[in-house]
Protein backbone atom coordinates (compact mmCIF):
# COMPACT_ATOMS: atom_id res chain seq x y z
CA UNK A 1 0.00 0.00 0.00
CA UNK A 2 1.33 3.20 -1.07
CA UNK A 3 1.34 6.51 0.94
CA UNK A 4 2.75 9.71 0.99
CA UNK A 5 2.47 12.06 3.58
CA UNK A 6 2.12 15.32 3.43
CA UNK A 7 1.04 16.32 -0.47
CA UNK A 8 -2.67 15.68 -1.36
CA UNK A 9 -2.56 12.77 -3.90
CA UNK A 10 -4.05 13.95 -7.56
CA UNK A 11 -5.13 10.70 -9.76
CA UNK A 12 -3.86 11.42 -12.96
CA UNK A 13 -0.79 12.80 -11.90
CA UNK A 14 -0.03 9.04 -10.50
CA UNK A 15 -2.17 6.70 -13.08
CA UNK A 16 -2.88 6.79 -16.70
CA UNK A 17 -6.79 5.80 -17.06
CA UNK A 18 -7.85 3.26 -19.39
CA UNK A 19 -10.81 1.41 -20.56
CA UNK A 20 -13.78 0.31 -18.51
CA UNK A 21 -13.64 -2.63 -16.04
CA UNK A 22 -16.68 -3.37 -14.27
CA UNK A 23 -19.92 -0.91 -12.98
CA UNK A 24 -21.77 -1.60 -9.67
CA UNK A 25 -24.36 0.29 -8.02
CA UNK A 26 -22.63 2.69 -6.59
CA UNK A 27 -19.09 3.26 -8.46
CA UNK A 28 -17.61 2.69 -11.93
CA UNK A 29 -14.45 0.54 -12.02
CA UNK A 30 -11.44 1.27 -15.04
CA UNK A 31 -8.83 0.00 -15.93
CA UNK A 32 -5.28 2.27 -14.89
CA UNK A 33 -1.92 1.85 -15.31
CA UNK A 34 0.95 3.42 -12.43
CA UNK A 35 2.72 6.23 -14.20
CA UNK A 36 5.74 5.21 -12.15
CA UNK A 37 5.51 1.57 -11.92
CA UNK A 38 3.92 0.97 -15.64
CA UNK A 39 1.85 -2.23 -13.29
CA UNK A 40 -2.16 -2.05 -14.30
CA UNK A 41 -4.51 -1.37 -11.43
CA UNK A 42 -8.51 -1.45 -11.52
CA UNK A 43 -9.66 1.70 -10.03
CA UNK A 44 -12.82 1.88 -8.37
CA UNK A 45 -14.07 5.73 -8.62
CA UNK A 46 -16.80 7.23 -6.91
CA UNK A 47 -18.06 10.65 -7.48
CA UNK A 48 -18.40 12.38 -4.06
CA UNK A 49 -20.63 15.15 -5.93
CA UNK A 50 -24.03 13.22 -5.30
CA UNK A 51 -22.98 11.51 -1.90
CA UNK A 52 -24.47 12.06 1.93
CA UNK A 53 -22.10 12.95 4.59
CA UNK A 54 -23.76 9.54 5.69
CA UNK A 55 -22.52 8.10 2.19
CA UNK A 56 -18.71 9.69 3.02
CA UNK A 57 -18.88 8.07 6.17
CA UNK A 58 -19.40 4.48 4.38
CA UNK A 59 -16.50 5.00 1.75
CA UNK A 60 -13.92 5.62 4.86
CA UNK A 61 -15.11 2.31 6.41
CA UNK A 62 -14.88 0.62 2.85
CA UNK A 63 -11.17 2.10 3.02
CA UNK A 64 -10.44 1.07 6.27
CA UNK A 65 -11.43 -2.28 5.73
CA UNK A 66 -9.78 -2.88 2.87
CA UNK A 67 -6.61 -1.66 4.12
CA UNK A 68 -6.32 -4.71 6.47
CA UNK A 69 -7.60 -7.44 4.34
CA UNK A 70 -4.24 -9.37 2.87
CA UNK A 71 -5.25 -12.60 1.94
CA UNK A 72 -4.93 -14.76 -1.77
CA UNK A 73 -8.24 -14.71 -1.94
CA UNK A 74 -9.09 -11.26 -1.39
CA UNK A 75 -8.43 -8.05 -3.91
CA UNK A 76 -5.81 -6.28 -2.62
CA UNK A 77 -6.40 -2.82 -2.27
CA UNK A 78 -2.89 -0.55 -3.37
CA UNK A 79 -3.63 2.52 -3.17
CA UNK A 80 -6.59 5.21 -2.19
CA UNK A 81 -6.72 9.33 -3.40
CA UNK A 82 -9.43 11.37 -2.77
CA UNK A 83 -10.00 14.20 -4.49
CA UNK A 84 -12.48 16.92 -3.70
CA UNK A 85 -15.41 15.40 -5.86
CA UNK A 86 -13.46 11.94 -6.95
CA UNK A 87 -12.65 9.03 -4.64
CA UNK A 88 -10.53 6.60 -6.05
CA UNK A 89 -9.65 2.92 -4.49
CA UNK A 90 -6.83 1.72 -6.54
CA UNK A 91 -6.82 -2.47 -6.40
CA UNK A 92 -4.71 -4.99 -7.87
CA UNK A 93 -5.97 -5.79 -11.31
CA UNK A 94 -8.17 -9.13 -11.59
CA UNK A 95 -8.18 -10.03 -15.34
CA UNK A 96 -10.38 -12.93 -15.30
CA UNK A 97 -14.09 -11.01 -14.99
CA UNK A 98 -16.61 -11.79 -12.69
CA UNK A 99 -17.91 -15.25 -11.59
CA UNK A 100 -21.13 -14.32 -12.49
CA UNK A 101 -20.26 -14.03 -16.26
CA UNK A 102 -17.95 -17.44 -16.00
CA UNK A 103 -21.20 -19.53 -14.23
CA UNK A 104 -23.35 -17.80 -17.07
CA UNK A 105 -20.55 -19.15 -19.64
CA UNK A 106 -20.29 -22.61 -18.19
CA UNK A 107 -24.21 -22.86 -17.46
CA UNK A 108 -23.21 -24.93 -14.36
CA UNK A 109 -19.97 -26.31 -12.74
CA UNK A 110 -19.19 -29.76 -12.10
CA UNK A 111 -18.96 -30.59 -8.11
CA UNK A 112 -15.42 -30.85 -8.19
CA UNK A 113 -15.14 -27.52 -9.79
CA UNK A 114 -17.90 -26.12 -7.43
CA UNK A 115 -15.98 -27.94 -4.32
CA UNK A 116 -12.97 -26.00 -5.13
CA UNK A 117 -14.65 -22.92 -6.18
CA UNK A 118 -16.56 -22.46 -3.16
CA UNK A 119 -13.19 -23.91 -1.03
CA UNK A 120 -11.62 -20.18 -2.14
CA UNK A 121 -14.74 -18.42 -1.30
CA UNK A 122 -14.95 -19.91 2.35
CA UNK A 123 -11.53 -19.70 2.89
CA UNK A 124 -11.91 -15.39 2.03
CA UNK A 125 -14.94 -15.48 4.34
CA UNK A 126 -13.28 -17.50 7.04
CA UNK A 127 -9.84 -14.76 6.78
CA UNK A 128 -12.57 -12.12 7.29
CA UNK A 129 -14.55 -13.51 9.71
CA UNK A 130 -11.33 -13.83 11.92
CA UNK A 131 -10.43 -10.42 11.49
CA UNK A 132 -14.41 -9.44 12.89
CA UNK A 133 -15.12 -8.47 9.70
CA UNK A 134 -18.19 -9.59 7.71
CA UNK A 135 -18.78 -9.26 3.98
CA UNK A 136 -22.71 -8.47 3.33
CA UNK A 137 -22.86 -8.38 -0.35
CA UNK A 138 -21.33 -11.74 -1.74
CA UNK A 139 -22.78 -12.84 -4.63
CA UNK A 140 -20.89 -13.98 -8.43
CA UNK A 141 -20.72 -10.60 -9.30
CA UNK A 142 -18.51 -9.73 -6.43
CA UNK A 143 -16.56 -12.52 -7.07
CA UNK A 144 -13.93 -12.05 -9.39
CA UNK A 145 -11.07 -14.64 -11.07
CA UNK A 146 -8.04 -14.07 -11.29
CA UNK A 147 -7.46 -15.59 -14.97
CA UNK A 148 -9.71 -17.00 -17.73
CA UNK A 149 -7.89 -20.55 -16.57
CA UNK A 150 -10.29 -23.47 -15.50
CA UNK A 151 -8.76 -23.62 -12.12
CA UNK A 152 -8.14 -19.91 -11.61
CA UNK A 153 -8.18 -18.49 -8.03
CA UNK A 154 -11.36 -16.53 -7.07
CA UNK A 155 -10.93 -13.74 -4.92
CA UNK A 156 -13.77 -11.54 -2.69
CA UNK A 157 -13.98 -8.09 -3.82
CA UNK A 158 -16.62 -5.09 -3.58
CA UNK A 159 -16.42 -4.75 0.67
CA UNK A 160 -18.58 -1.22 0.22
CA UNK A 161 -20.98 -2.96 2.63
CA UNK A 162 -18.91 -4.96 4.61
CA UNK A 163 -18.72 -4.03 8.51
CA UNK A 164 -16.01 -4.53 11.34
CA UNK A 165 -17.59 -6.03 14.15
CA UNK A 166 -17.06 -4.59 17.61
CA UNK A 167 -16.81 -8.27 19.36
CA UNK A 168 -15.75 -11.22 17.04
CA UNK A 169 -19.46 -12.57 17.26
CA UNK A 170 -21.95 -9.38 17.35
CA UNK A 171 -25.04 -9.77 16.83
CA UNK A 172 -26.74 -6.88 16.21
CA UNK A 173 -29.33 -4.96 13.74
CA UNK A 174 -26.10 -3.36 11.20
CA UNK A 175 -29.66 -1.70 8.78
CA UNK A 176 -30.88 -3.67 5.67
CA UNK A 177 -28.47 -4.17 3.25
CA UNK A 178 -27.12 -6.93 0.69
CA UNK A 179 -29.03 -7.91 -2.82
CA UNK A 180 -32.50 -9.66 -3.01
CA UNK A 181 -31.43 -13.07 -3.74
CA UNK A 182 -28.67 -13.63 -1.64
CA UNK A 183 -30.60 -12.01 1.82
CA UNK A 184 -30.46 -14.20 4.52
CA UNK A 185 -33.76 -14.65 6.64
CA UNK A 186 -32.56 -13.08 9.81
CA UNK A 187 -32.50 -9.82 7.55
CA UNK A 188 -35.41 -9.95 6.12
CA UNK A 189 -37.08 -10.76 9.31
CA UNK A 190 -35.21 -7.42 10.49
CA UNK A 191 -33.43 -9.37 13.12
CA UNK A 192 -30.08 -8.98 14.82
CA UNK A 193 -27.60 -10.72 12.72
CA UNK A 194 -23.63 -11.46 12.44
CA UNK A 195 -21.19 -13.39 10.51
CA UNK A 196 -23.45 -16.22 9.67
CA UNK A 197 -24.72 -14.12 7.18
CA UNK A 198 -22.00 -14.30 4.84
CA UNK A 199 -22.22 -18.25 5.15
CA UNK A 200 -26.12 -17.96 4.28
CA UNK A 201 -24.89 -16.01 0.80
CA UNK A 202 -21.98 -18.44 0.15
CA UNK A 203 -24.48 -21.48 0.45
CA UNK A 204 -26.72 -19.34 -2.33
CA UNK A 205 -23.71 -19.47 -4.54
CA UNK A 206 -22.49 -22.89 -3.97
CA UNK A 207 -26.26 -23.63 -5.34
CA UNK A 208 -25.90 -21.75 -8.14
CA UNK A 209 -22.66 -23.00 -8.88
CA UNK A 210 -24.40 -26.54 -9.23
CA UNK A 211 -27.04 -26.08 -11.32
CA UNK A 212 -27.09 -22.16 -12.82
CA UNK A 213 -30.09 -21.52 -11.10
CA UNK A 214 -30.89 -19.59 -7.49
CA UNK A 215 -32.14 -22.19 -5.00
CA UNK A 216 -35.00 -18.93 -3.73
CA UNK A 217 -36.75 -17.14 -6.93
CA UNK A 218 -39.61 -15.08 -7.65
CA UNK A 219 -40.23 -12.27 -10.15
CA UNK A 220 -42.31 -10.63 -7.11
CA UNK A 221 -40.00 -9.59 -4.36
CA UNK A 222 -42.54 -9.94 -1.44
CA UNK A 223 -43.33 -13.37 -2.32
CA UNK A 224 -39.42 -13.99 -2.95
CA UNK A 225 -38.95 -12.84 0.73
CA UNK A 226 -41.60 -14.99 1.98
CA UNK A 227 -39.80 -17.95 0.34
CA UNK A 228 -36.65 -17.00 2.23
CA UNK A 229 -37.89 -16.09 5.40
CA UNK A 230 -39.69 -19.99 5.80
CA UNK A 231 -35.95 -20.97 3.99
CA UNK A 232 -38.03 -23.35 1.57
CA UNK A 233 -36.31 -24.55 -1.46
CA UNK A 234 -35.88 -27.85 -3.17
CA UNK A 235 -33.67 -29.82 -5.23
CA UNK A 236 -36.18 -30.48 -7.87
CA UNK A 237 -35.60 -33.52 -10.56
CA UNK A 238 -33.68 -34.50 -12.97
CA UNK A 239 -30.75 -31.69 -12.65
CA UNK A 240 -30.41 -32.76 -8.79
CA UNK A 241 -30.75 -36.34 -9.02
CA UNK A 242 -26.80 -36.78 -10.60
CA UNK A 243 -25.48 -34.09 -7.66
CA UNK A 244 -24.10 -36.31 -4.31
CA UNK A 245 -26.13 -35.88 -1.20
CA UNK A 246 -22.52 -35.07 0.59
CA UNK A 247 -23.26 -31.32 -1.06
CA UNK A 248 -26.82 -31.02 -0.54
CA UNK A 249 -26.42 -31.84 2.87
CA UNK A 250 -23.71 -28.93 2.43
CA UNK A 251 -25.80 -26.64 1.13
CA UNK A 252 -28.55 -28.00 3.75
CA UNK A 253 -26.40 -26.62 6.55
CA UNK A 254 -25.44 -23.20 4.75
CA UNK A 255 -29.02 -22.83 4.19
CA UNK A 256 -30.50 -23.23 7.76
CA UNK A 257 -32.92 -20.72 8.22
CA UNK A 258 -31.87 -20.17 12.23
CA UNK A 259 -28.39 -18.36 12.05
CA UNK A 260 -27.26 -20.07 15.04
CA UNK A 261 -27.83 -23.57 14.16
CA UNK A 262 -25.87 -22.33 10.68
CA UNK A 263 -22.51 -24.06 9.58
CA UNK A 264 -19.40 -21.91 10.44
CA UNK A 265 -17.15 -20.94 7.40
CA UNK A 266 -14.22 -22.36 9.13
CA UNK A 267 -16.52 -25.65 9.78
CA UNK A 268 -17.15 -26.05 6.44
CA UNK A 269 -14.04 -25.74 5.18
CA UNK A 270 -13.63 -29.00 7.54
CA UNK A 271 -16.63 -30.78 5.30
CA UNK A 272 -15.38 -33.55 3.38
CA UNK A 273 -17.19 -32.10 -0.14
CA UNK A 274 -14.69 -29.39 0.46
CA UNK A 275 -11.54 -30.66 2.27
CA UNK A 276 -11.34 -34.20 0.36
CA UNK A 277 -12.73 -33.21 -3.32
CA UNK A 278 -11.12 -35.85 -4.79
CA UNK A 279 -12.99 -38.85 -3.03
CA UNK A 280 -16.47 -37.16 -2.31
CA UNK A 281 -17.33 -34.44 -4.82
CA UNK A 282 -18.71 -36.72 -8.41
CA UNK A 283 -17.24 -35.77 -11.25
CA UNK A 284 -20.36 -37.25 -13.12
CA UNK A 285 -22.38 -34.11 -12.83
P1 LIG B 1 -19.84 -1.64 -6.40
O1 LIG B 1 -19.62 -1.42 -4.95
O2 LIG B 1 -20.24 -0.39 -7.10
O3 LIG B 1 -20.71 -2.83 -6.72
P2 LIG B 1 -17.51 -3.28 -7.07
O4 LIG B 1 -16.37 -3.15 -6.13
O5 LIG B 1 -18.37 -4.50 -6.96
O6 LIG B 1 -18.39 -1.95 -7.01
O7 LIG B 1 -16.96 -3.21 -8.57
C1 LIG B 1 -17.87 -3.24 -9.66
C2 LIG B 1 -17.39 -4.22 -10.71
O8 LIG B 1 -16.10 -3.79 -11.20
C3 LIG B 1 -17.16 -5.66 -10.23
O9 LIG B 1 -18.35 -6.40 -10.24
C4 LIG B 1 -16.12 -6.15 -11.23
O10 LIG B 1 -16.72 -6.53 -12.45
C5 LIG B 1 -15.26 -4.91 -11.50
N1 LIG B 1 -14.08 -4.91 -10.62
C6 LIG B 1 -14.03 -4.52 -9.32
N2 LIG B 1 -12.80 -4.64 -8.79
C7 LIG B 1 -12.02 -5.13 -9.77
C8 LIG B 1 -10.61 -5.51 -9.86
N3 LIG B 1 -9.80 -5.38 -8.81
N4 LIG B 1 -10.17 -6.00 -11.04
C9 LIG B 1 -11.00 -6.14 -12.09
N5 LIG B 1 -12.31 -5.80 -12.08
C10 LIG B 1 -12.83 -5.31 -10.94
MG1 LIG C 1 -20.35 -4.90 -6.50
Amino acid sequence: MSSSPGKEKIFSELYDLKEDLGKGAFSIVKKCIGREDKIEYAAKIINKKRLTGRDISKLQKEEKICRQLQHPNIVLLHDVISESFTHYLVFELITGGELFDEIVAREYYSESDASHCVQQILDGIAYCHRMGIMHRDLKPENLLLASRAKNAAVKLADFGLAVQLETPDQVEWHGFAGTPGYLSPEVIKREAYGKAVDVWACGVILYILLVGYPPFWDEDQKRLYAQIKMGRYSFPSPEWDSVTKEVKELISLMLNANPKKRIKAEEALRNPWICKRTEVASNIH
